[in-house]
């Protein structure tokens, strides 16, 4: 599933590409996604001027003049930058064409979403309640200290909550509970302010290197075969089930939790 660093590699692999650029068709093949694709999208974006691409937590904001165009890849989606000739494949749903390039969303199983909003987009239904970010100055280990007072949810449900931040999933919560020494069960509400600044810096950490590794597949966006393939990934406890943890050579466990499956090594992370 693309996660946060996958979104923001998107973002920064198709916006030299499509900014500044004037759109000149729309073709919606697959209307239904996780909601309908407004069927006026068309009207509203011809001959309109894309004027920056924005990332709020897993939407891409792509503003125009009249109003902004949301894009989640879902669980299996993909963008491309491909010649607008190309032709299109069973799960390419959706194209929106700036001359000869288009950008061409591919979603085999349907959960992404593309959405139009024509207010201010931070009030969107979808936006409105979203935590801060993980990588900008709002958000740090007095923010989750002070969110968690009086819950007892665990510790990995608190951080994946995205009204508490945005952009944590599953992969990442369990590594950065990992690198903060924290176990992924232990009662959000009873973590120490001083730990909590730890598994702050530790999420930051583990997102901003997950984004730089990620820069290095950006050519993928406008290879017209094959999808840009999401990185992979230097794991430390997730999928690891019964293998040596790096730190203290203890097997990893796993559990799930809230029916996600939860990672750890019992001997480095405590309650
Ligand atoms: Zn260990």
């Amino acid at each position: 599933m693309p996660e946060l660093p996958e979104v923001e590699t998107t973002r920064r692999g198709i916006q030299p590409h499509i900014q500044g650029k004037t759109v000149t068709g729309v073709i919606i093949r697959q209307p239904r996604l996780r909601w309908p694709i407004p069927e006026e999208l068309p009207q509203l974006l011809r001959r309109r001027k894309l004027r920056s691409i924005e990332r709020r937590g897993k939407y891409l904001l792509l503003h125009f003049s009249n109003g902004c165009l949301l894009l989640h890849l879902g669980m299996s989606g993909s963008l491309r930058i491909l010649p607008v000739s190309t032709p299109a494949g069973k799960h390419d749903h959706f194209d929106l064409a700036f001359g000869t390039q288009c950008l061409r969303l591919n979603d085999p199983r349907r959960f992404g979403a593309v959405l139009w909003s024509s207010g201010p987009v931070e009030q969107h239904p979808l936006l409105r309640h979203l935590g801060p970010e993980p990588l900008s100055d709002s958000f740090h280990g007095k923010h989750l200290f002070r969110l968690s007072r009086n819950r007892r949810v665990a510790v990995k449900q608190f951080i994946m909550d995205s009204k508490v931040v945005v952009g944590v999933g599953n992969i990442y919560a369990n590594e950065a509970l990992f690198l903060a020494g924290i176990l992924p069960a232990a009662s959000c509400g009873r973590i120490s302010a001083r730990r909590y600044e730890k598994l702050a810096r530790a999420i930051r950490k583990i997102l901003t290197a997950a984004i730089q590794h990620g820069g290095t597949t950006l050519q993928d966006f406008v290879q017209a075969d094959g999808k840009p393939g999401y990185f992979s990934r230097e794991l430390q406890v997730y999928g690891r089930e019964g293998k040596p943890c790096s730190r203290c050579g203890n097997a990893i466990r796993q559990k799930n939790l809230g029916q996600r499956s939860s990672y750890y090594c019992s001997h480095c992370q405590r309650y």
